[in-house]
């Protein structure tokens, strides 16, 4: 069964099965895995990464989805491939002789997700392939609020609303409206959020929604979750965020030369 989800940002785990170079490992960022691994088992003429041209087959073995937009993936994605270089991660061991490549990165990945600011971030580590599959350590288990999941995951492009096209767009109540929180106005769209629940008619602003969902962690910036303070069902921040954005984002996928920028930023 294929998981089909909107605004995909993930970063992933290659591990390479031809004999000759068996067992490296790739870390790549991918708005669109199925996608990806055609490029990669295709070569450089297909897109792939020069690092995996020629060295294929690989498997693609996991992914972590769930980031906000590509910037705060492909930073992950360059941490997870310089642990040693991050700042947050100067507490991951090295890499032992008799550990592989690909047991060395998953390490590295479990302790990515404990750390801020990706411990805050609405994360699904997702297997890929089943045959891959280690059971987590017990001492580097994830925050309860990422699950873990398993089977193939498919980036959908994003529905552009309204612009026409029939009666499709839910009936949009105009501005201003009430904030369900502090009762002032809420001006404009740019400062709403929604629930997304079907029958939910919640809007508040922005700030009000995570200073409420906030009121018993004062020391944070960033909501995780909350109850959705209109229809009481428990709603994850990073959703609520993906949720607003659906309309206005694109699923072009990052080109090399981005990703380049990315790296140069952080060296
Ligand atoms: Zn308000
Ligand atoms: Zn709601």
């Amino acid at each position: 069964m294929v998981v089909e989800v909107e605004g995909f940002y993930g970063v992933y785990m290659l591990y390479c099965t031809n004999p000759k170079y068996k067992g490296r490992i790739y870390i790549g960022f991918t708005v669109n895995p199925e996608r990806r691994i055609q490029q990669h088992n295709g070569g450089k003429h297909k897109g792939g990464a020069w690092k995996t041209s020629g060295r294929g087959p690989w498997d693609m073995v996991l992914i972590v989805h769930g980031f906000p937009n590509d910037i705060a993936a492909l930073r992950f994605e360059w941490a997870w491939q310089h642990p040693h270089v991050s700042r947050r991660l100067t507490h991951v061991p090295r890499k032992t002789k008799k550990q592989s490549s690909f047991d060395f990165h998953l390490m590295v990945l479990y302790h990515m997700l404990r750390v801020a600011p990706w411990n805050r971030l609405p994360l699904t580590l997702r297997w890929l392939r089943q045959e891959y599959h280690r059971e987590l350590p017990p001492l580097l288990q994830p925050p309860l609020h990422m699950p873990l999941a398993f089977g193939q995951v498919r980036a959908r492009p994003i529905a552009k609303k309204g612009k026409g096209q029939g009666e499709e767009k839910t009936e949009q109540q105009p501005f201003p409206q009430r904030c369900r929180v502090c009762y002032e106005m809420v001006q404009s769209e740019d400062d709403a959020l929604h629930c997304f629940h079907p029958s939910c008619s919640l809007t508040t602003h922005i700030i009000c929604l995570a200073k409420l969902f906030l009121l018993n962690q004062p020391q944070q910036l960033i909501p995780v979750e909350g109850l959705c303070p209109s229809c009481g069902n428990s709603v994850l921040w990073g959703d609520l965020i993906r949720h607003k954005k659906g309309c206005y984002g694109d699923l072009e996928e990052v080109s090399n030369s981005q990703a380049h920028w990315v790296d140069e930023l952080h060296s």
